[in-house]
């Protein structure tokens, strides 16, 4: 089986739209579909037919051109099914721990709340990928609309049992603000340093930080170092539960 082909391009203002194309059935999906033109340009420069959109969650900037792609490919449109009403065009529900195949390749459900009640990512085990939409960003994690910080936190777990070699694309290009405020929570550590100037000069190069693996947010989301001796002591909450200090450093992050 040859590997997925991959097309990341902005949308909106910092979304990420991304296809992927398998070339041996012509099969291609979108990973949400925040902007209908940018979309359309994308497929058009890869001479690819859009044949699916898998949704994450219900937010606007996320299936705002559901209904104008299914209209233009007749495409099928799977999405979580929590929020199944709220998925403009949708075809199929999906939910945690359902597994189906994309041109062949494996796609398991990761449903992850807290960003919204519903939402879902989509695994595709055997080709090491995520799309983790507005759960988990580069050093960051989504912001927490309709679960609370324990949830989000136990999506978060899910999320750090997958290998570490996993390739992760996200939803929205947030890294730089991400970086520069996970360097004040966990300001020893020095991986997140490093990448933290690395995402400054690609940034001021104009170039995009996606895709991530969860080998790197392992060392540098502070999300995912909650258990850190470290990172607790600079919060003062060495006594606390993982979840706790999860939550902590979101309500930081709230209040920047
Ligand atoms: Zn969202
Ligand atoms: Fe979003």
């Amino acid at each position: 089986m040859k590997p997925l082909e991959i097309e990341v391009f902005l949308c909106r203002s910092d979304n990420f739209g991304v296809l992927l194309h398998d070339s041996e059935t012509g099969a291609t999906v979108s990973i949400d579909a925040p902007e209908e033109a940018p979309i359309i340009d994308a497929l058009n420069r890869r001479g690819w037919t859009l044949t699916d959109i898998f949704t994450t969650h219900h937010h606007q900037d996320h299936v705002e051109a559901n209904l104008a792609l299914k209209e233009k490919y007749g495409c099928e449109i799977r999405g979580p099914h929590d929020e199944a009403i709220a998925i403009p065009g949708l075809d199929r529900s999906a939910a945690d721990g359902d597994e189906f195949e994309f041109a062949g390749h494996r796609v398991q459900v990761i449903s992850t709340p807290g960003h919204t009640a519903g939402h879902i990512c989509y695994y595709f085990p055997d080709d090491a990928l995520l799309f983790a939409a507005d759960t988990l960003f580069a050093m960051g994690c989504g912001r927490l609309f309709e679960r609370p910080a324990a949830d989000m936190w136990h999506s978060f777990q899910k999320l750090m049992a997958l290998p570490d070699n996993v390739t992760v694309y996200f939803g929205h290009e947030y890294t730089l603000s991400n970086a520069r405020f996970a360097v004040t929570v966990d300001p020893q550590n020095a991986a997140l340093a490093q990448r933290a100037s690395e995402v400054e000069a690609l940034r001021n190069d104009g170039k995009f930080t996606i895709p991530t693996t969860i080998g790197a947010e392992k060392q540098t989301n502070p999300y995912m170092r909650v258990a850190d001796e470290a990172l607790r002591a600079h919060l003062g909450m060495k006594d606390a539960n993982d979840a706790e200090v999860f939550a902590e450093i979101r309500t930081r992050k709230d209040n920047v």
